[in-house]
């Protein structure tokens, strides 16, 4: 080859070299702007991927704070009436008081309880008593004052922080003015439903310096002013305290063993005022406790009440005076009425047709020996229907009578449709009538009206000559009361009847 040639292809080669490295240059040059492009893309789907996975995470942290806070919520109010509920008014309440420690503040709580909702619910149905709840709630939300919380911390059971109290008794003041707010008709349905509420207050720190006693004697006090009436507010105090205390004694002593070893059966005697004599007696319940000693049945029936223990007691006392009265006729004591008094609760409960039914067989006492007492109050909602619990009696032949009369709200004439056999006018205005000219008027009405509807009328708690002139006077039918004797045990009682039976050999 010649070297011209050679050089000829050298150049050449040259040449193709940089022709191929440009290619490869620019061959190289698009290969990497392709991977610049495929990893933006790449990098951009990555972003947004990453985007949507925190957008979702994001709202599911929102939806579990929602959800955090609504289960906060729900654990704090109540979801009927919307009020706060007992827990965070247990914190608050914790709140209020430490901020008032240091500050040497006062803080008062009171418990205010609705007095008849039981009633209502029983009567009118749940969803009534649902709605009262809620209307009660918003009426006490609207009353609040500034730095007042009130809760719903139970069934009917409503509680209130008063910070910076003056006193108890201006704590009080704010209760009362939350019962009276109460008393006014709640509308539901288009018919006024009446309630009435109590309270009890205790104050921090003068009555309990924390908040679990003063829970307690806000509780104490409200249970006091149930037990004085209702419709009204207590302040605790010590005498709160020692009541509530020999309360919680008896009914520890009602659940003991051997209370019914314990327990006795008195009988007062009843005398017909027209034919002067002897006529009956109404049973009342002794109880003598191996420690405690005598109990009286105006302390411990309520008690009974309260705890259930009424039901057996009930039961027992109609069983025993059934028997003794079973007993005095085998002896051959002239025939007398056997008054038994039977408790609104006992009443309530139903059954009471059944219980006499087969305690007059057990026994083998006459149905028409038998008569039972019961209160006025007892009438009012009872399990049975009353009309109809008293149409049973009636056919057995068991009479019937309402005991205490003047003190609850029955008419006349309800009696009559219920078909009640007596009335025995309470000795409240038996005591009064001689002196008071008020409880002389509505006893000699209650006689007269009684009459009217041919009720009898028994004259409770005569005590004197006086009281005697007076029922005499008014046209009472039979007496009982200390002036002829107190309830005495059943020799006694055998003595009188056969007394007045034969005549008396001094006589
Ligand atoms: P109550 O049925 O109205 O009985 C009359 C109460 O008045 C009796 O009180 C009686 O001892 C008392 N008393 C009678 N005469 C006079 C008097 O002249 N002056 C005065 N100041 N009081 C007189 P007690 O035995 O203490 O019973 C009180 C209440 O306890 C009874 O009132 C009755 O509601 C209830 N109770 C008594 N025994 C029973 C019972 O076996 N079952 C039920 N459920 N309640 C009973
Ligand atoms: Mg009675
Ligand atoms: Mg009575």
């Amino acid at each position: 080859m010649g070297a011209m040639k050679v050089g000829a292809l050298e150049r050449y080669s040259q040449r193709m070299g940089r022709l191929v490295e440009r290619h490869l240059a620019e061959a190289a040059l698009i290969a990497a702007r392709q991977l610049a492009e495929r990893e933006a893309a790449e990098a951009k789907a990555a972003r947004r991927e990453i985007e949507i996975t925190a957008t979702a995470l994001r709202e599911e942290v929102a939806e579990r704070e929602r959800t955090q806070a609504r289960l906060a919520y729900l654990a704090t109010h109540d979801p009927l009436t919307a009020l706060p509920n007992r827990t965070w008014f247990n914190d608050a309440l914790a709140e209020r008081v430490r901020e008032a420690g240091g500050q040497n503040r006062k803080v008062a709580l009171a418990y205010l309880d609705l007095d008849n909702f039981k009633d209502v619910n029983d009567t009118l149905g749940h969803e009534v008593g649902d709605q009262l709840l809620c209307l009660v709630a918003e009426r006490l939300m609207a009353a609040l004052k500034p730095g007042q919380s009130v809760a719903r911390i139970g069934g009917d059971e409503f509680a209130l922080i008063m910070p910076d109290a003056r006193s108890a008794h201006a704590a009080a003041g704010v209760a009362s003015a939350l019962i009276a707010l109460l008393r006014t008709p709640f509308e539901i349905a288009n018919r006024p439903i009446f309630v009435g509420a109590s309270a009890g207050v205790s104050l921090f720190p003068d009555d309990a310096g924390d908040t679990d006693l003063l829970h307690r004697h806000a509780d104490l006090a409200l249970y006091r002013a149930k037990a004085d009436g209702r419709n009204r507010c207590t302040i605790f105090d010590q005498s709160v305290h020692d009541e509530v205390e020999r309360r919680a004694l008896l009914e520890q002593a009602l659940r003991e063993p051997g209370l019914f070893d314990q327990l006795q059966v008195a009988y007062q005697p009843q005398i017909d005022l027209r034919a002067g004599r002897f006529s009956g007696v109404e049973a009342l319940l002794r109880w003598q406790h191996p420690r405690h000693g005598w109990m009286w049945p105006a302390e411990f029936i309520p008690a009974a009440e309260r705890s259930g223990q009424i039901l057996p007691i009930g039961k027992w006392v109609l069983l025993e005076s059934c028997r003794q009265a079973a007993r005095w006729l085998e002896e051959g004591l002239p025939p007398m009425t056997m008054s038994v008094n039977v408790s609104a609760l006992q009443f309530r409960a139903g059954g009471i047709p059944a219980l006499v039914a087969e305690t007059l067989r057990e026994t083998g006492l006459p149905p028409s020996a038998l008569e039972l007492e019961i209160t006025e109050t007892a009438l009012m909602n009872p399990a049975d229907d009353p009309a109809a619990v008293m149409g049973a009696l009636h056919e057995m032949g068991v009479a019937l009578a309402i005991d205490d009369f003047g003190t609850g709200y029955s008419s006349l004439s309800y009696l009559r449709q219920i078909k009640a056999d007596r009335i025995k006018i309470d000795q409240s205005f038996i005591r009064d009538a001689p002196d008071n000219e008020d409880a002389a008027v509505i006893a000699t009405a209650i006689v007269q009206l009684a009459h009217s509807l041919r009720l009898e009328v028994v004259a409770e708690g005569v005590e004197s000559a006086t009281h005697m002139d007076f029922v005499r006077r008014n046209g009472c039918d039979f007496a009982q009361g200390y002036f002829f004797s107190k309830a005495v045990a059943p020799d006694a009682i055998r003595e009188l009847a056969l007394r007045t039976t034969e005549p008396d050999p001094v006589s």
